[in-house]
């Protein structure tokens, strides 16, 4: 990749200005587009915008004062796409073109208003560009160095603007537009912004279709003639969601459900036990990550980890070791159940907390709640020899 500098000034990006709004805008005889199509709106507010043309106002008739650096790609031999700079680059252009005035010595001048001396200054005014010429690659690290407008592109907008084509415009429709088919089929599934404009649900969709080879999937299908494809994978993925979980739970949302749907899709499920399984995981208070129970039933609840069940907290832990070492004493018995059944010397010991564990008294993977009622301490031995329920 190169970059090299090249000082324009505004009179050679003013000529061959054209805003056509939604069709773009280019300068620069025609050969640089100002706004490339995965480039944000102009959003200057007036202040910004007036303070762009002072700036290059104030050094009138000598000095200069430079504005920020810009920079534009090389897309071909004649060609250029403004990447940072867009919105200075329109203001010069909208000020030269006298679409507003601004105050100068306390009287609003626009740009026909001004002498010939001052227009001079302004045409004359070197912009310094800098020009980078590279692979789609190299383009791609070199825009996620620069943070433009002071809000960062996302990951699915850079890699955007470097496979343009046919696949992408179909894409776009599908994922990107608003009331976008994408939307309407899944915003309950998948994190999607209200106005679909920042990529992603598109993200979402090729990160399953690829397993999460996204920029790979890109290049590959960069030239193909539409999006049918990955539109196809993504419906699949969410139909087979809904078949499976009968009811919503807003915790579906945002799962990735491309790669459960790779995991999972091939067998079968009954969807009444499964909605009847989920029912009562989500209603169970020891299951701290309701996310987890979805994976959970599809994996034949085997995998206990994914839920993140609730132990017994400390209060429990207390009242219970209270009550059952107060009875124990009465009956002159252990204060651990199991040694009290015994007849070795520990069948009348009476156990410090710290040397009790608490146990389901009903494991808690055959039902049994973690509260009070279900609780039961256990002297470490007595504990660790029922396993892990
Ligand atoms: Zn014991």
């Amino acid at each position: 990749m190169k970059i090299k500098l090249k000082p324009i000034t505004v009179s050679e990006i003013f000529s061959g200005y054209k805003d056509n709004a939604e069709e773009g805008v280019v300068g620069y005889g025609g050969k640089l587009n100002i706004r490339p199509a995965y480039q944000r709106e102009y959003v200057y507010k007036e202040e910004q915008r007036n303070e762009v043309i002072r700036t290059v106002m104030r050094g009138f008739p000598n000095t200069e004062f430079p504005l920020n650096v810009m920079y534009w790609a090389k897309t071909d031999e004649d060609h250029f796409e403004l990447i940072d700079g867009q919105q200075r680059t329109i203001s010069l252009c909208r000020y030269v073109n006298s679409e507003f005035s601004i105050l100068i010595d306390g009287m609003p001048q626009n740009f026909d208003n001004l002498s010939p001396e001052e227009k001079a200054h302004i045409l004359n005014y070197k912009l310094q560009v800098y020009v980078c010429t590279g692979s789609a690659d190299e383009r791609l690290e070199w825009f996620s160095i620069i943070n433009l407008a002071g809000e960062p592109l996302t990951s699915q907008e850079l890699l955007n603007a470097n496979f343009t084509g046919p696949w992408l415009s179909s894409a776009k429709l599908y994922f990107m537009k608003s009331n976008s088919a994408a939307y309407g089929l899944a915003n309950k599934y998948i994190d999607i912004e209200a106005n679909q404009s920042r990529g992603k649900g598109l993200e979402t969709a090729i990160k399953w279709v690829s397993k999460d080879n996204i920029k790979q999937y890109m290049a590959d299908h960069q030239n193909n003639e539409n999006a049918d494809a990955l539109w196809l994978h993504f419906k699949k993925v969410i139909e087979w969601v809904q078949n499976t979980f009968k009811d919503y739970y807003h915790e579906m949302k945002g799962l990735n459900w491309g790669q459960l749907y790779d995991k999972y899709h091939q067998q079968t499920y009954d969807p009444k036990k499964v909605s009847l399984q989920i029912q009562e995981l989500h209603g169970d208070i020891c299951v701290e990550n309701v996310k987890g129970i979805f994976e959970y039933v599809l994996g034949g609840s085997s995998d206990k980890k994914l839920l993140d069940v609730r132990v017994f907290d400390d209060t429990i832990k207390r009242s219970v070791y209270a009550s059952q070492t107060k009875t124990a004493k009465a009956k002159g018995k252990s204060n651990c159940p199991d040694c009290a059944m015994g007849h070795d010397s520990n069948k009348s010991k009476i156990w410090d907390q710290n040397e009790m564990e608490a146990d389901h008294v009903s494991a808690w993977s055959k039902g049994g709640a973690t509260d009070a009622k279900n609780c039961e301490m256990l002297c470490i031995r007595h504990n660790r020899a029922k396993g892990n329920r």
